[in-house]
Parts: C-alpha cells; structure tokens; sequence
C-alpha cells in the first residue's frame, strides 16, 4: 500500500470515528436505526446528489471566479459520503470527483492539491478495483506523477500496471507514447567510450594545412570538417564544407553562386566577441 492509501485510510478512519460517536451520542433503538446499512446507505445516496448539486453551481462559474472555498465546500460534500459509509454505491463516483475537483484545485490554488489529487485516485484504485473509474484513475494517476509531480518512476510504474490490467483499452496508444521502449529498457552492459577524436585540435597554424574545396584536379573537390571552412572540425564545419564543395562545383562548371549560409547572428557573451569573423573564402 502507497503512502497516499494510506493517508487517505487514515482521514477516512478519523472521520468514521466522529460519524461512530455522533451516532452513539443518539437514543438506543434511534442509534440502531441510523446505524443500520440500509439506512447509512440511503443517507449517502442522498449526500452523494447535495454534493453533485454543489458542484454544479459552482461549474456554473468561471474557472477563475471560483474560490478556494467554495471548492472546499463541494469536496467536504463529497467526501462526507463515503464517510457516512464506505459501502454506499456512490462512493467511487464521489471519491473520482474529489480527485478532479483537487487537480483543478492544483491547476488554480498551488500545486500541493495535485498530491492530494494523486493520493485520491491511488485509494479509489486500491479500495474499488472495480469501480468504472479504473482506468481513468489509474491513467490520470500517471499523468499527474508524470506531469504535475515529476514523478516518472511512479508514472512508468501506474502506465505499466495499467498496460498489464488493460492490455487491450482503448488508451493503448496513449499509454505507449507515455511510456517509451526506453524507459522499459533493462540496462544490462554498459561502457564509458573516451573518443580522443571527438574534439579537434585547435594547433596554432593547423588552418594552413587545410585545403580548400577546389583541388588540384580538374572535376576533383573536396568536402569533409577537415577542409578550410573557417570552422573548427565540427558539424557546422561539416556542412560548410559542403556548401563550399557545391559552389566550387558550380563555380568550375561557369554557374557560380553562392550557396553558404549566414552565422546566425551572435548571442549573449559570444557577442562582445572581438573581430568575431565567422566566413572563411
Ligand atoms: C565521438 C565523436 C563525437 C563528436 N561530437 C561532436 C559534437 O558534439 N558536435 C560537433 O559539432 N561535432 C562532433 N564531432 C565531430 C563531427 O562528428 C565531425 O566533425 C563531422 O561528423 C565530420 O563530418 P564529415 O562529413 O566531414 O565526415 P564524417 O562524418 O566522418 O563522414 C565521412 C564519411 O565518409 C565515409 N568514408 C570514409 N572513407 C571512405 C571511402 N574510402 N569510401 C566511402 N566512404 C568512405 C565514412 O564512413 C563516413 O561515413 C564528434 C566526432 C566524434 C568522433
């Protein structure tokens, strides 16, 4: 069991125990009565429409009219259902609301709701397998631990169970893009490759050795970070030399034009670079 199942275990005890004693405080045979199951169960019921009543006034607002307290109000609402009984068939519809209404709470009021929100899914999946809101539990618990929480062993660990309870939902896909074959990856061998060649050797005078893109043979260019391209042997060396192996191609062949591109202009510290010159011809 998660730390969030068994917070929302623990509110869920205290409040049993304050609904227990006021019941106790009652009459003998009056405290049967509103003890009975039935009984609690039609007073959840009937708690469970208060709740959805108040919900919807306050959905009838604009997100950003709605306060904090007004959010509390409904989410007490709710969760008084399933503290007047655990058994009530509403409560899984008021536990999944309690968990939305707290990721909106997140979205408006400071993020702490989301972990709230997140411990509230984790205990309607724990505590009602089969309630219809699984699989929407299970995948708005990953988002929130991915997205909200930054939780991605969590997430990779809800997409997971949810890929084997689920194999053939709907959400497939979603789930797949969430959960990348790399983060499925078992690393099984591992090696720190040190590549000397990896970073080139600015040696003073170095440049005079590197020949242009012409060469000495007719209908023979070069190209390659080694040649003179005004760039270290880089990539962006790579590709200017490309471009200056294509205008000397055309070049030979009476098309001259110039195909190389532009530095994109200096930012930040490399601007106050002295005599930056970036082309090389
Ligand atoms: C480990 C490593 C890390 C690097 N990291 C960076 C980096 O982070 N950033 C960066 O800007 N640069 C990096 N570089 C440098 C960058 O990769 C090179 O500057 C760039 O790839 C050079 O491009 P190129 O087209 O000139 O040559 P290459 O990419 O080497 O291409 C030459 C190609 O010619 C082929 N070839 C060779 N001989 C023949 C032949 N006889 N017949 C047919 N084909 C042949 C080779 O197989 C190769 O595919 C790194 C280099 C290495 C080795």
């Amino acid at each position: 069991m998660n730390w969030g199942v068994k917070n929302i275990h623990k509110m869920f005890a205290v409040a049993s125990l304050g609904f227990a004693l006021t019941v106790a405080a009652l009459p003998g045979r009056l405290a049967a009565e509103t003890n009975h199951p039935s009984v609690k169960r039609e007073a959840a019921a009937s708690q469970f429409a208060r709740a959805e009543e108040l919900r919807e006034l306050l959905n009838s607002k604009s997100p950003d009219q709605r306060s904090l307290s007004e959010y509390k109000k409904v989410v007490a609402g709710y969760q008084r259902v399933y503290m007047i009984t655990p058994h009530a068939t509403e409560v899984p519809d008021a536990v999944f609301a309690v968990a939305e209404l707290n990721t909106e709470m997140g979205d408006h009021f400071g993020r702490s709701y989301y972990q709230t929100a997140a411990d509230t899914y984790a205990y309607l999946i724990h505590d009602y397998p089969s309630s219809k809101h699984l699989q929407d539990a299970m995948l708005r618990l990953a988002s929130l631990e991915k997205d909200q929480l930054g939780d991605l062993a969590a997430s990779t660990k809800t997409y997971q169970d949810f890929q084997k309870k689920f194999p053939h939902s709907s959400h497939k896909r979603e789930v797949q893009e969430a959960l990348p074959a790399a983060r499925e990856a078992r690393l099984v061998k591992f090696t720190v490759v040190k590549e000397v060649a990896a970073t080139f050797s600015p040696a003073p005078g170095c440049d005079r050795l590197r020949p242009g893109a012409r060469s000495p043979i007719a209908n023979l260019y070069l190209a390659g970070d080694w040649t003179a391209t005004g760039w270290p042997a880089t990539m962006e060396g790579a590709v200017r030399s490309g471009y200056l192996a294509a205008e000397a191609v055309l070049g030979g062949d009476g098309k001259a034009q110039t195909l190389l591109r532009d530095d994109l202009p200096a930012e930040g510290l490399s601007r106050r670079w002295p005599g930056k010159q970036s082309v090389v011809r």
